[in-house]
């Protein structure tokens, strides 16, 4: 058997991942891209001297992009300068309370003990707990395509299930550690690491500080697009050819199996397999044709997963600096509860949202002009619907967003903003076919969320592989770039007679 090519579809960080790992191994990978430039959600916008990150801003696990360089036999210095923050994330709340996080758990807990003395001793409880849960991931779901379920189940896996299932929510488990509402805040807030509510995500979830605290967090110098443009790099070293401006219109399926894909432009390119890292949900409702998943994902079975929630993004340029923000914040809302209910029961922007501002210029000054800011400003948002008409919308609550902040001490900044360009959730739906905007793919927001995903290989559908956030293990940087991961082992594990190793 000859080598076996592979078309990857999109050049999101999951399947630049799917490709490099392909690649190494000898596969001839082509990526097909829709836009005009890889990195699918880590994308960059440039205007009059600022530099914005447009999706993802902050690193986590950065061990996950070492796994990947080393697979690669390349070393992550030569490409990518990543350095840890310190701080992590200066958070605020409407009460004038304050918190720096770091990684150096002492100031941390100083920190704590500066505004809630009674939880210090709860803070180190739960982060040994999410230290547990993590370790508990890291050789089950996070090692492992559920593909693989029946590995999972078998006994000595059985009491790592113990340690990390749960039937509480986030928000009861984080609420039986600390007494504050401040830090019952900050803690629910890792929900939204992949996109759901703390009140209803599982508490399985309460790893996720782990990552942060424990492991570290990571800011790649010249902004987060030097992490796809590097893996784009490293895939056309390995003689990966990155097509861009190549929307894939339908997967070829003859006799339940994939035959290759058919461009927008009409062309047919045929291939042994194809890795989807389009979004799961899309690529099932978009680009195969329902007689051919007729016993799999139907438009019905697809329109029950719920997308993780999407985001209202403002990036603004400002003709001075603000020395109270570091280069992570977060300035709180007052009421939750209400702020998760807004997306995920009512379907629209909350009135008072949580807003995260990144300020890469804090600590890089390549990314703005001197003695200005570029901040990229966040607020979660509900997944489009006919409920939330963004093109009238979005202008009044582009006005809320930046008041409370004023509100919140960042002075005049509707003045003082030189620059400014607003994504939508409906930007993020048309820009990458996001399922419904989602920024993370499939929500976790039920216990049952990780088995109604889409999983790493079709199982409806043969030499049909998924990477990205819509699949296993879910969305954020490292995740996809392990579902990149699963979905390569899992290929090169069935159609692999016949490769060779490039070393
Ligand atoms: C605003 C925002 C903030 C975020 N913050 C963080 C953060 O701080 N830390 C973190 O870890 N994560 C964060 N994330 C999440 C993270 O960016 C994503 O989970 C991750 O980048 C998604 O990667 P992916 O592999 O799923 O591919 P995607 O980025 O979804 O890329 C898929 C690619 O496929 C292409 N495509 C789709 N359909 C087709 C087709 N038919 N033909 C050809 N190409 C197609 C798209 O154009 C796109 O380029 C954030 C995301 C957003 C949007």
């Amino acid at each position: 058997m000859g080598t076996i090519s592979v078309i990857v579809i999109g050049a999101g960080l999951g399947g630049l991942a799917a490709a490099i790992r392909l690649a190494a191994r000898g596969v001839c990978v082509e990526v097909l891209e829709k836009n005009a430039t890889p990195g699918g959600k880590v994308n960059i916008h440039r205007a009059v001297g600022y530099s914005f990150d447009t999706g993802a801003s902050l690193l986590t696990m950065r061990h996950v992009v070492e796994d990947l360089f080393a697979d690669a036999n390349r070393r992550v210095e030569d490409y990518l300068h990543i350095e840890p923050l310190d701080p992590i994330c200066r958070y605020l709340w409407p009460d004038g309370a304050t918190l720096d996080a770091s990684t150096d758990l002492s100031r941390t807990e100083n920190e704590i003990r500066r505004i809630a003395p009674e939880d210090v001793g709860g803070f180190r409880r739960f982060l040994a707990d999410a230290r547990r849960k993590y370790e508990v991931a890291e050789r089950t779901f996070l090692a492992h395509s559920l593909n693989d379920l029946p590995k999972l189940l078998r006994p000595r896996y059985a009491r790592d299930l113990a340690v990390i299932s749960s039937w509480r929510t986030l928000s009861a488990h984080v609420g039986r550690y600390f007494r504050s509402p401040h830090l019952r805040q900050l803690f629910n807030r890792f929900a939204t690491y992949n996109g759901s509510s703390p009140y209803r995500t599982p508490a399985t979830f309460a790893l996720i500080p782990y990552v942060e605290f424990g492991l570290g967090a990571w800011y790649v110098r010249g902004g987060m697009y030097e992490l796809p443009r590097a893996l784009a790099r490293i895939a056309t070293e390995l003689g990966v050819t990155v097509t861009t401006n190549a929307e894939v219109e339908k997967i070829l399926i003859e006799g339940a199996r994939v035959r290759g894909v058919v461009l927008k432009n009409g062309e047919e390119r045929r291939c042994d397999a194809v890795v989807a890292n389009s979004d799961a949900v899309e690529t099932y409702r978009r680009l195969i044709a329902p007689a051919a998943r007729q016993r799999g994902f139907t438009d019905r079975r697809l329109a029950h997963i719920e997308p993780s929630c999407s985001g209202f993004v403002i990036l603004a340029g400002t003709r001075r600096r603000y020395q109270s923000l570091a280069h992570h914040n977060i300035f709180f809302s007052t009421d939750y509860a209400a702020e998760f209910r807004a997306p995920f029961d009512e379907l629209r922007p909350a009135a008072d949202p949580t807003i995260y501002i990144c300020a890469t210029s804090r600590t890089d000054a390549s990314q703005a002009p001197a003695g200005h800011e570029n901040l990229f400003i966040l607020v979660n948002a509900p997944a489009t619907s006919a409920r939330t008409d963004w093109n009238t919308q979005a202008p009044a609550y582009r006005d809320l967003i930046v008041r409370k902040l004023e509100d919140y001490g960042i002075e005049d900044l509707g003045g003082e903003i030189d620059y400014e360009h607003v994504i939508t959730p409906e930007d993020f739906r048309i820009n990458y076919h996001a399922h419904r905007g989602s920024i993370y793919g499939v929500s976790s927001n039920s216990r049952m969320s990780a088995f109604l995903r889409p999983p790493n290989k079709a199982r409806d559908i043969e030499g049909l592989y998924f990477a990205g956030g819509a699949t296993h293990p879910g969305g954020g940087i490292p995740l996809v770039l392990l579902s990149g991961k699963m979905a390569a082992e899992l290929l090169i594990r069935d159609e692999g007679e016949g490769m060779r190793d490039e070393g």
